[in-house]
C-alpha cells in the first residue's frame, strides 16, 4: 500500500464540470497512473473550484463529481494505492485559502496569465466572480494542505504551481516554520492537446472533446467532423502535417507508427483522402479507449462513491494535522 506517511506526496485533480477527455489523459491522468506506485497520491475532485465559474449551476457540478473519479479509475487509478477525495468535504482547504490570501498581492493574482485567458474565454464581462480570480490561491491550499511535493498537470496550470511555490515559501518565512514543501509541477505533455476543432486546448467547456466514455460510434462521428488542413480542398492537394489535429492525434493515439508515417507521407504529397486518414484515426482511438471501457465496468457508480468516501476520510485526518500546525505557526491556536 502506498498510503503511508513516509512517501513523497502528489496532489492532482480535476474539476467536475463534465466527462474527462483525451486531453486529460495525456495531460495528467497518464502521469497519475504512472506515479501512484512511487508516491502517496491524492486525487482531488475540485467541486469548490468548479463552482467559481458555475455557482449558478450546482447541478452540473454535482452530477459530475463521481463521473470524473470513475473516469480516472477506468484509466487505471488504483484505489488501493491512491486516495480520492472531494474538495468541499475538506473545510480546512477553505480555511487555509483565507490565510494564504494575505500572502499574495492583488496584482499577482490579476497578472496570472491562465486566469486572464480564462476570464476572456468565459465572457464574464464586468461580472468576473471574485472567487474565480482567487481560485489559484485556493488551488495552492489544495496542494499544500496535503503537503504535496509533486503536481502532475497540463501546461495551462504552470502559473498555479508557481504561485503555490511562492505561497509555501512566504508562509514558511513569515511564520518561521518548515511546514510546507515547495511543490513541483510535472507536465505530461509540452503543450495542451488541441481540440477536434483545431482550438489550442481540448476543453470540456468548448465542445471540442473526445471523451474517455464516448462509445465507438460517437468517436467515429467526432473524428469525421474534425478540423484538418483548411487549405487542402481535394485528396490530390499536398497537405500540411504540422499543427494538424488529425496528425497530432495519430501521433499520440495510433500505436501503428508505420501506418502513421505512411499516411503522413501520402498526405504531404497529395496521395490520400481525408476519409482514409480519419477512418484510421477513429479505429486507433477506439482501440486506445477499449481497455478504458473494459475497466470502467469494474467501477459502477456505487463502488466509486464508496472509494471516494473512504479517501475523503483519510484526507480529512491529514488536513486536520496540517491545520493544527498552521495555526500554531500563525499564533491562532487558542
Ligand atoms: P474546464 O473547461 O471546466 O476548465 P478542463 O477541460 O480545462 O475543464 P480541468 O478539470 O480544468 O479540465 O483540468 C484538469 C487537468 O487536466 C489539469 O491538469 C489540466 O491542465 C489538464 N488538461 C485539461 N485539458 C487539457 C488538454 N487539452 N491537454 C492537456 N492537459 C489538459
Ligand atoms: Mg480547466
Amino acid at each position: 500500500m502506498n498510503q503511508d506517511n513516509n512517501k513523497k506526496r502528489i496532489l492532482t485533480g480535476d474539476r467536475p464540470t463534465g466527462p474527462l477527455h483525451l486531453g486529460h489523459f495525456v495531460g495528467s491522468i497518464e502521469s497519475r497512473v504512472k506515479f501512484q506506485d512511487e508516491y502517496d497520491l491524492f486525487y482531488l475532485i475540485a467541486d469548490v473550484q468548479a463552482l467559481t465559474d458555475n455557482h449558478d449551476n450546482p447541478e452540473k457540478v454535482r452530477s459530475n463529481v463521481l463521473q470524473v473519479a470513475q473516469d480516472n479509475l477506468a484509466c487505471g487509478l488504483d484505489p488501493n494505492k491512491s486516495t480520492i477525495f472531494i474538495q468541499s468535504m475538506i473545510p480546512e482547504i477553505a480555511e487555509l485559502t483565507v490565510y494564504f490570501m494575505n500572502l499574495v498581492s492583488l496584482n499577482e493574482v490579476l497578472r496570472n496569465p491562465t486566469v486572464k485567458t480564462e476570464i476572456k474565454e468565459k465572457n464574464f464581462g464586468d461580472s468576473t466572480p471574485f472567487g474565480f480570480v482567487a481560485y489559484p490561491v485556493s488551488q495552492a491550499a489544495d496542494i499544500l494542505v496535503a503537503k504535496s511535493n509533486l503536481v502532475p498537470v497540463g501546461k495551462d496550470q504552470a502559473p498555479m504551481i508557481e504561485l503555490s511555490r511562492v505561497i509555501a515559501r512566504r508562509f514558511n518565512t513569515t511564520y518561521n516554520s518548515e511546514i510546507f514543501p515547495e511543490p513541483e509541477a510535472h507536465f505530461g505533455v509540452e503543450k495542451n492537446l488541441v481540440g477536434t476543432d483545431g482550438d489550442a486546448k481540448m476543453s470540456k467547456s468548448k465542445g471540442n472533446t473526445i471523451n474517455l466514455n464516448d462509445d465507438e460510434q460517437t468517436v467515429i462521428d467526432k473524428v469525421k467532423r474534425m478540423y484538418t488542413d483548411p487549405n487542402r480542398l481535394k485528396a490530390t492537394d499536398p497537405g500540411v502535417i504540422e499543427g494538424n489535429p488529425v496528425f497530432i492525434y495519430h501521433d499520440m493515439f495510433n500505436d501503428n507508427k508505420d501506418e502513421v508515417n505512411d499516411l503522413k507521407e501520402r498526405y504531404k504529397t497529395g496521395n490520400v483522402g481525408d476519409v482514409e486518414v480519419k477512418d484510421k484515426l477513429a479505429l486507433a482511438i477506439n482501440k486506445f479507449l477499449d481497455p478504458i471501457r473494459e475497466r470502467r465496468k469494474e467501477f459502477p457508480i456505487e463502488k466509486v462513491e464508496e472509494i471516494v468516501m473512504d479517501g475523503t476520510k483519510r484526507t480529512q485526518e491529514i488536513a486536520k494535522e496540517t491545520m493544527q500546525m498552521v495555526k500554531q505557526a500563525m499564533k491562532i491556536d487558542y
